[in-house]
């Protein structure tokens, strides 16, 4: 054969067959497990029992699952993972070129279906166990929208009742986010709102607040406890959500190994660490079995980075306090990012199983400020086709940073990055990038003091 026909297509796709029929849960193969949930009164531990009130019980069931390696995808939600998924994974052949780097670029591509990202690869999860247990509907927050997009897509197609409190800055100022998850059926509350306790509490003590994601969780679990037939569900951070990802990264591994591809360095996006945690899942298992070696780089933003200037610790998960404590690595509940920050990723907390894995020195971090991200995504978009949303191009930016390296080097290593979505409804943040206005703040240790001020006082 020649060396053209040997050649790795542009696009390695998977034949439905070879579609996971499993999850993976890295924890199985975690020596260190992440610390359980505790709850926000006691800090004890938080009980089946106990989350069962707020959350659906079979996801109950994986969240508190540590041990068993691979959990059955019911036939279901493969069938529904078929309609979008296999996702492609491209050689990005045209940005290697651009770049002359003798490195192998490859992106696992999120962004085919009218979500726009991977956040419909637990949405359709979580409303499958909703309508398994008989529920009437689920409640969720959402920021600028996506995983409320998702979640509304995935309840309309199992028939259940969504309820989406959206942060008030996102739902007046990304209208089409909300028009999306309308059309799909939802009901968008912007938040803070009258129809809560907590929602009321917030809007006597900051009159006109514009709300934040913290008091939109707060919102939304009030909304699932206080009515029968509904659960709260979320769209990151827990454990249940990363299983769910790790079809990210187990397509990606068959994918791979299909033409004997062995990545150097795997790099995500980071914000709660959904994404990430499920592209290195299969990887990442392979090192904690001893059987391989990746280097993983999770990055994040300067502006928010809670792991590389974070705390370890036992933290609330939303400003209300009502959710149990999660130990991850943490800005505080009362971190606030810059306003001129356009990114996204803007959670102040990380997933427990990534925090648990950085802290074990498994995996590494970078902060990267949001100018340089742009111009990576603009650079990416020109040569590759796809306008990338700002939240993968984090991503983008340190994947063609280890390109570069290589360059000077001339190692020849296989990168593989995460490009989670598209940016078509983040326009305004690169109007403000094309227009030479975006700036960077990076936090003072004085801005981070007061974030770290707001951790819960528990010894654990
Ligand atoms: C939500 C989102 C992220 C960040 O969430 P993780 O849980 O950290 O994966 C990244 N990219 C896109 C496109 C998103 O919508």
């Amino acid at each position: 054969m020649t060396t053209e026909t040997n050649k790795i297509p542009y696009k390695i796709y998977l034949e439905e067959h070879e579609m996971p029929k499993q999850w993976y849960n890295v924890r199985a193969d975690m020596k260190n497990k992440p610390a359980p949930l505790a709850n926000p009164g006691t800090g004890e531990p938080m009980t089946a029992e106990e989350l069962e009130a707020v959350f659906c019980k079979e996801l109950v069931k994986q969240e508190l699952d540590d041990t068993t390696p691979y959990i059955d995808i019911p036939q279901e939600i493969q069938d529904f993972y078929k309609m979008y998924r296999p996702s492609p994974l491209v050689r990005a052949y045209c940005l290697e070129e651009k770049l002359q780097t003798p490195a192998k670029i490859y992106y696992k591509f999120e962004g085919n279906n009218t979500s726009g990202s991977h956040k419909l690869n637990s949405a359709i999860a979580q409303a499958y166990y909703a309508k398994e247990q008989g529920l009437k509907g689920v409640t969720t927050e959402t920021g600028a929208g996506q995983w409320g997009t998702a979640l509304s897509m995935a309840c309309s197609y199992f028939g259940l009742d969504c309820n989406v409190y959206m942060v008030k800055v996102s739902y007046e100022q990304k209208p089409f986010r909300r028009e999306v998850m309308r059309t799909y059926g939802a009901k968008v509350t912007p938040s803070p709102s009258e129809t809560t306790a907590i929602g009321r509490k917030i809007l006597e003590e900051h009159p006109g607040t514009t709300g934040s994601l913290g008091c939109a969780i707060s919102e939304a679990v009030e909304a699932a406890t206080s009515q029968e037939g509904y659960r709260y569900v979320l769209g990151s951070v827990l454990s249940q959500v990363l299983l769910h990802q790790s079809v990210v990264g187990l397509e990606t591994k068959t994918a791979l190994d299909k033409y004997n591809i062995k990545p150097d360095i795997i790099i995500g996006c980071a914000g709660g660490g959904s994404n990430l945690g499920g592209l290195i899942s299969p990887f990442m298992g392979e090192k904690l079995r001893g059987e391989n070696d990746y280097q993983f780089i999770a990055v994040e933003p300067a502006s928010c980075p809670s792991l590389t200037r974070g705390k370890y610790a036992y933290d609330f998960c939303d400003t209300g306090k009502v959710c149990p404590l999660q130990k991850m690595y943490t800005l505080g509940s009362g971190f606030i990012p810059s306003p001129n920050h356009a990114g996204g990723l803007r959670y102040h907390g990380m997933s427990g199983i990534v925090s648990q894995l950085y802290a074990d020195g498994l995996m590494e971090a970078r902060a990267v400020e949001q100018t340089e991200v742009f111009a990576a995504a603009v650079e990416f978009a020109r040569v590759e086709g796809i306008l990338p949303a700002p939240e993968s191009s984090h991503a983008i930016k340190v994947a063609i940073d280890e390109a570069k390296k290589c360059k000077e080097t001339g190692e020849e290593k296989t990168i593989v990055f995460g490009l989670t979505g598209t940016g078509y409804f983040d326009m305004y943040a690169y109007e403000s990038f094309n227009n030479g206005t975006m700036t960077d703040y990076i936090p003072t240790d004085a801005d981070l003091a007061a974030g770290f001020a707001s951790l819960p006082k528990i010894e654990k």
